[in-house]
């Protein structure tokens, strides 16, 4: 906002240092500005309009952009919206839980049921399964719906002799017609037809078939739409709700910003509160708000699904439990980490999907990651051996593989690299679990050899050296294989003798793969 900025802007001030184009004795000099005066005059003039808005809508200015935008002060506007919003969504959700009683009156033990899903407002994704009643087993099958509308069994007809219907009969056919209706998507508006007997004709049910698909394509659309719109303004309200508490207990003094959108979470910087349950609050945070919405996890499955510390729960649960599971699971690993002492962000509470731990960084500036920082080549030897050392203390005294090692998940400070990004973390005996440390070592092998690191082993011998196995194939597709040869030799284990190989234990030794 400074009016010398301009100046920075002529190409003539040259490209000396940058405190010079900050400098207010150098504005004089550059008045041959290369752009013209009217440029300059509507920039100003813009800038001008934009302050005076800006000072309309806050009158007593905060003064960075990016200042406080939850505290004590300010949420209360915007938690009235929030609280409307979960009062809202309560309404709803007693709304659809009557329609649900009504649905179970009219039909009964009747084997020809009807369904008011149609009409329901929450949809089963929406609703939040911390005051779940109902776990979903599986998401493709919805306990709410009701069974659907019998017409004509398999074979085709019904009735014997003379009274026989077959499935071509224009009336059966128009039923089975209206109850196919129930298949379209949930958010296309059906109507009631079965209550009034309604009878499609092919002709009919095709045309809306056809309609029912395109809007489903439209609605997807949207939707993906609206996902990008709260991953801009980075909270829905109910996880606002969680960090207001978190405020408003004195648990965090403010939330400052957010640091860091990723696919799968946002990350925030907060300052610490004073108020504290047993526990010191580090004067600076990280927020780790994992994100409820589902898409980006899907993928993730396979990290977590095979891990035999969350087998037994990840069949009985709903997305969203499984998104709380991410956040529990980057707890626990982190946990681990720090008791081994390898420099890492220190939890501090975990609420549902929000992760509060110790922010690595100073003064609202997170330390740069290892990618993003530019080390003279001792500080980059002492990064490697530092790593080195870090792989082998997690892999055999926190029993972990990292398992997204890399120059991204690495940040420099203090002199140090720390570690984060944990939630995928398997231990070794996952059943990709050495394919995972396998790729770890592939990453920082490749960042250290282009680093100029001439220490650094490569992608094999750095496997060898964290995993103290001992796999002798030379090149990368035979290493491969050993790898996978491994992992199905521990599989077999564990389906014939129904536990994991202890071998993997914390004593460091290298693991034997046959007892
Ligand atoms: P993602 O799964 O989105 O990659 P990360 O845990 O890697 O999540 O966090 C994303 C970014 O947020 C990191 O690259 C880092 O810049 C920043 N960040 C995360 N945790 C911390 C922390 N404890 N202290 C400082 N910065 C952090
Ligand atoms: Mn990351």
């Amino acid at each position: 906002m400074d009016s010398v900025g301009v100046a920075a802007a002529a190409p003539d001030a040259g490209p000396g240092p940058a405190w010079q184009s900050k400098c207010p004795w150098g504005a004089p000099s550059t008045t041959s500005i290369s752009c013209s005066l009217a440029d300059v005059m509507s920039e100003q003039l813009a800038k001008e309009l934009q302050l005076e808005e800006e000072n309309a809508a806050f009158p007593e200015v905060v003064a960075a952009a990016e200042g406080p935008f939850i505290t004590g002060e300010n949420i209360d506007t915007s938690s009235d919206l929030m609280l409307a919003q979960m009062l809202q969504m309560e309404f709803d959700r007693e709304y659809d839980a009557q329609l649900r009683r009504e649905e179970k009156k009219i039909n009964g033990d009747s084997k020809v049921s009807i369904s008011f899903e149609n009409y329901r407002k929450v949809h089963p994704y929406d609703s939040d399964s911390s005051e779940d009643e109902v776990d979903w087993q599986d998401t493709r099958h919805d306990p709410y719906r009701a069974d659907k509308p019998t017409t004509t069994p398999r074979r085709g007809f019904i009735g014997k002799g003379k009274d026989i219907t077959t499935k071509h009969d224009e009336v059966v056919c128009g039923r089975k017609n209206t109850a196919r209706m129930e298949n379209f998507a949930p958010e296309f508006q059906v109507g009631d037809g079965i209550g009034m007997d309604l009878k499609l004709s092919n002709q009919v049910f095709n045309a809306l078939k056809q309609h029912a698909y395109s809007e489903e394509r439209r609605s997807a659309r949207l939707h993906e739409k609206k996902e990008h719109s709260t991953a801009e303004k980075a909270v829905d309200p109910k996880t606002r709700l969680l960090l207001y508490k978190m405020v408003n207990s004195g648990m965090l003094e403010t939330i400052t910003g957010c640091i860091s959108t990723g696919k799968e979470s946002v990350v925030f910087h907060a300052y610490g509160g004073n108020v504290t349950e047993d526990k010191v609050i580090p004067p600076e945070c990280a927020i780790k708000v994992f994100k409820t919405t589902l898409n980006e996890f899907k993928n993730r499955d396979k990290y977590i699904k095979d891990d035999y510390r969350f087998k037994d729960r990840f069949s009985k649960l709903n997305p969203r439990k499984i998104i709380r599971m991410w956040a529990e699971k980057e707890m626990h690993n982190l946990t681990r980490m720090q008791n081994a002492g390898i420099p890492c962000p220190q939890v501090v509470i975990l609420k549902k999907h929000v992760l509060v731990m110790s922010f690595i960084g100073q003064d609202q500036v997170p330390a740069p990651k290892l990618k993003d920082v530019t080390l003279n080549s001792e500080d980059m030897k002492k990064a490697y051996y530092q790593i080195l050392n870090m792989m082998q203390q997690l892999y055999r005294e926190c029993n972990l593989v990292h398992a997204d090692l890399s120059e991204y998940n690495m940040l420099w400070h203090d002199g140090k690299v720390w570690l984060i990004d944990v939630s995928q973390s398997v231990e070794p005996t996952h059943p990709h679990g050495l394919e995972f440390l396998f790729r770890d070592c592939r990453n920082v092998s490749q960042f250290f050899q282009k680093g100029g690191v001439a220490e650094a082993l490569n992608e094999r011998e750095l496997f060898n050296a964290v995993s103290g196995l001992n796999i002798t194939a030379d090149n990368e597709v035979d290493f491969q294989a050993e790898i996978e040869a491994l992992e199905k030799m521990n599989e077999d284990h564990v389906q014939n003798h129904g536990k994991k190989l202890s071998t993997f234990s914390s004593d460091g030794d290298p693991p034997i793969y046959d007892e």
